[in-house]
């Protein structure tokens, strides 16, 4: 991944920020990626209403996501143990 040069927030000026680049640059390989704003920290981020609805409805997706690919994980070798024990019958 490309190296970028850190910007600060255009809201507190204090934490450092992503640019436009940057956030393109990690999108074009991170499928699944928050829905960051450039030139916003994600302090302020979670400080603006219409953002933090935003990233909420992302972070709750991305938990439904994540349970299902852990249930899909779990499951498969279940399968196999059946698949075992079926055979044994
Ligand atoms: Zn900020």
């Amino acid at each position: 991944m490309k190296k970028f040069e850190q910007m600060p927030c255009a809201r507190c000026g204090e934490v450092t920020a992503m640019s436009a680049e940057q956030l393109a640059s990690i999108r074009a390989e991170v499928s699944d990626f928050p829905p960051l704003v450039a030139g916003v920290c994600p302090r302020c981020m979670m400080k603006d209403p219409a953002m933090k609805a935003e990233m909420d409805a992302w972070i709750a997706g991305y938990k439904h996501r994540l349970v299902g690919k852990v249930r899909g994980a779990l499951v498969r070798p279940l399968e196999v143990i059946d698949r075992f024990v079926e055979g044994l019958k």
